[in-house]
């Protein structure tokens, strides 16, 4: 018999919730998806309203909730740099009052708990490739700090409840990621990338474009967060889970620009502050323990996402003719 598992994945209409959401019902679970639509959308989560082993619930993390369930998922935050920092103070509280509220219906329920920390834990770091004892240099006072220290509080957090109640918890740290339903608004390199190129825009540079991220394709990113979930009992993590494959942010503006065919011509803006300069995980935890490594390359990737938001310009220039 299927062992079916009432699974809580808060922010699960956002981009990653809604793909881990759809995962765990095909899977046949019985998935709560939780979320409050401030930086996520109905529609990643339509095709699955009809279904029985769905349920939704629009509720905002930050306020005390009682559910019952054997598995949490916390992915609720803003969590691209335009819209966290935009209302910086209720990024913090998210971070920090999403895990009270997370860990405390664990300690009531018993539930096993994963955690969805950030690469940002790092800031700008001066360890290259990031393993997980890197201890990171993050600017605690910078325009990013309210993700950053938010997220790192929200780990301390997750230890605590661990050592002193004995939550069941897996810390996961995510570094950058792509794929369908990321937000064309949010700001993401990748996303506007893809749409400037589509648009026939100018492609946004910020900086001279040599700073480096390391893209992970969406599906590589949820297979490595259920296998971190229901790893060996006693392996908290943190882990990273990210693709370590490093790219200049020029050399992903080519790519995206040759891929599209695109006529649109690379402009270069100012460098956001506290932008790090580098970014590559050390997975050599998450093959050991996970037995996970990416098995997309970004060229593949961004062909799905390419298509994707072929399909959104499409859809809202239908919108607007009506
Ligand atoms: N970036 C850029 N042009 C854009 C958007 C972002 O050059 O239109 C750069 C940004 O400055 C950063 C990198 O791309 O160096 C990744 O930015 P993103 O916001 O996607 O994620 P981050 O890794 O900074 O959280």
């Amino acid at each position: 018999m299927h062992d079916r598992k009432r699974i809580l994945v808060t922010g699960g209409a956002g981009f990653l919730g809604s793909h881990l959401c759809e995962r765990l019902v095909n899977e046949g679970n019985d998935v709560i998806c939780m979320d409050n639509f401030r930086t996520s959308a109905k529609r990643n989560i339509r095709h699955l309203m009809d279904n029985n082993y769905f349920e939704f619930i629009r509720h905002d993390i930050i306020e005390p909730i009682f559910i019952e369930c054997d598995q949490i998922y916390n992915l609720a935050c803003p969590a691209s740099p335009i819209w966290y920092q935009q209302d910086p103070i209720y990024t913090t509280k998210t971070s920090i009052y999403g895990a009270f509220n997370c860990l405390g219906i664990a300690k009531r329920t018993g539930a096993r708990i994963l955690q969805t920390s950030t690469s940002e834990v790092y800031g700008d770091p001066e360890m290259h490739p990031q393993k997980e004892e890197y201890r990171g240099n993050v600017n605690q006072i910078g325009p990013r700090a309210c993700y950053d220290e938010g997220k790192r509080v929200a780990e301390t957090l997750f230890f605590d409840y661990h050592r002193q109640h004995k939550v069941d918890i897996k810390v996961m740290r995510i570094f950058n990621t792509y794929g369908p339903r990321m937000d064309m608004g949010d700001g993401r390199v990748v996303s506007n990338f893809i749409v400037q190129a589509l648009n026939g825009d100018d492609i946004t540079i910020y900086g001279d474009g040599s700073q480096t991220r390391s893209f992970c394709y969406v599906d590589d990113l949820i297979e490595g967060m259920i296998r971190l979930m229901n790893s060996r009992d006693g392996f908290t993590g943190p882990v990273n889970i990210g693709n370590p494959g490093e790219f200049t942010i020029k050399e992903l503006a080519e790519k995206v620009i040759e891929m599209t065919d695109s006529k649109s011509k690379i402009i270069y803006k100012e460098l956001p502050v506290d932008d790090p300069t580098q970014r590559k995980p050390d997975i050599s935890l998450a093959r050991k323990e996970l037995g996970w490594e990416p098995k997309i390359a970004l060229e593949e990737g961004l062909k799905k996402t390419i298509e994707y938001f072929k399909g959104r310009i499409k859809e809202l220039e239908e919108i607007e003719q009506k």
